[in-house]
């Protein structure tokens, strides 16, 4: 799906030859390997990426994620949506990501953080606050990186907080940092629903996933007066016209761990949710649940990507002709996330703390100027929004390599 994107996008730039490979493959992949002792004694090898995709713009930046579907393949193709992401964003980062398959649903925490240990050891060769600096991803949260950042800084002999970003904050994480993505979501699909002339207030949500995006995209958007009627989790999907209690849901779901059987909402099927009619769509979950089977069905006004690749190139090929739905895209749409860690990273150099009010501020001023800017560029050279966004970040990425030249 990445290479099919970034290809389109070439040829829409006309970019050289030459650029054209240098920004299509990714500069340096690592694979380790991950021993793990299980509770058990027995021991499990587990296989680990990081694809750093460029270094030209700086440090490259991305999460990690833990799930068995992880192969080296997705996380490159994570990486380059990452560096398009930090480009569009104007962070000075290229991308990365990094990933473990395995399944940590089944692993004790012990075993998490061993593995997680392990893993970081192993990468200590190319990692670093100027190299790559990782952050959550699916399967990991702060617990996670704040392993990382004790093994890291054990390792260097002195704490090193800028070696990762979502920390908790007694180990100079950032304020806002958790919900930023989820916010971002939010803050975007009521700027879509302002271009559109539609009213913010009373407009309804649908939001598949309630993990770290969904369910701050969902809460957020629930404080702006918006009437979230549908959320759904692994487990199943729950459906109320008259708008969820979205806080009353988390604390349900803190204690059940699933939204499934929350008494305030009835249960619905989780895929048929997906096309049921409502102002903004927002998938948070997993990638290519927007497809060619269901693309035609969707029944939304705004299509909010809180995922990455939600949505296949065959779906956006029927948006596209229908043209009858405003997309975010991916890059712009769950950008919040990589702009807060931004953010943290730089409080981390400098060693100094913002508040909350100050990173909220200056997020929404930047998702805002991209937004803007996505919108534009895509109006000016009648192209749809996804291929806007991709345009601006590639020729971003592809200017700053022209720039530095090559070398030797
Ligand atoms: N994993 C998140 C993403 O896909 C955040 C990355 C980061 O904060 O570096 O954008």
């Amino acid at each position: 799906m990445a290479a099919e994107q970034f290809d389109k996008v070439a040829d829409f730039l006309d970019l050289s030859d030459e650029l054209r490979e240098r920004c299509k493959w990714p500069k340096r992949l690592i694979t380790v390997t991950v021993p793990v002792r299980r509770d058990d004694g027995s021991t499990e090898l587990y296989f680990g990426h990081r694809v750093q995709h460029h270094l030209t713009r700086g440090p490259v930046k991305g999460g990690l994620r833990y799930h068995p579907a992880v192969d080296l393949g997705e996380v490159a193709a994570l990486a380059m949506w990452m560096n398009w992401k930090c480009a569009l964003m104007d962070l000075p980062y290229g991308g990365g990501k990094g990933g473990i398959c395995c399944d940590p649903r089944n692993m004790s925490i012990a075993e998490l953080e061993r593995m997680t240990r392990r893993f970081t050891m192993e990468m200590i060769p190319f990692i670093g606050p100027e190299t790559d600096v990782m952050a959550p991803d699916m399967g990991t949260n702060e617990q996670t990186m704040a392993w990382i950042t004790d093994t890291y800084s054990t390792h260097a002999g002195h704490l090193e907080p800028a070696i990762v970003t979502g920390k908790p904050l007694t180990l100079q994480g950032s304020a806002g940092r958790t919900q930023a993505t989820g916010h971002g979501v939010a803050f975007l699909a009521s700027s879509a629903l302002n271009k559109l002339d539609l009213p913010v207030r009373g407009s309804t949500a649908i939001v598949q996933g309630f993990g770290n995006v969904g369910s701050h995209a969902a809460q957020t958007m629930a404080s702006y007066g918006m009437k979230v009627i549908g959320i759904s989790d692994v487990n199943g999907a729950i459906w109320n016209p008259e708008g969820i209690d979205v806080k009353a849901l988390k604390a349900y779901e803190i204690e059940h761990r699933t939204v499934v059987g929350f008494p305030g909402a009835e249960p619905v099927d989780p895929a048929k949710m997906l096309t049921e009619p409502c102002d903004v769509l927002a998938p948070c979950a997993l990638d290519r649940v927007i497809h060619g089977d269901n693309a035609g069905q969707l029944q939304c006004k705004i299509l909010a990507e809180g995922a990455n690749g939600p949505t296949t190139p065959e779906a956006d090929r029927i948006i596209d002709a229908r043209g009858d739905i405003f997309v975010i895209p991916d890059i712009l749409c769950n950008a919040g996330g990589v702009t807060v860690s931004y953010f943290e990273w730089v409080q981390n150099l400098q060693r100094f703390q913002w508040t909350e009010r100050e990173v909220i501020t200056k997020l929404e001023t930047r998702l805002h100027a991209s937004f803007e800017k996505v919108v534009g560029f895509a109006q000016r050279n009648n192209i749809s929004q996804r291929t806007a966004a991709q345009a601006i970040a590639i020729k971003t990425a592809a200017d700053a390599k022209a720039a530095r030249g090559m070398f030797p």
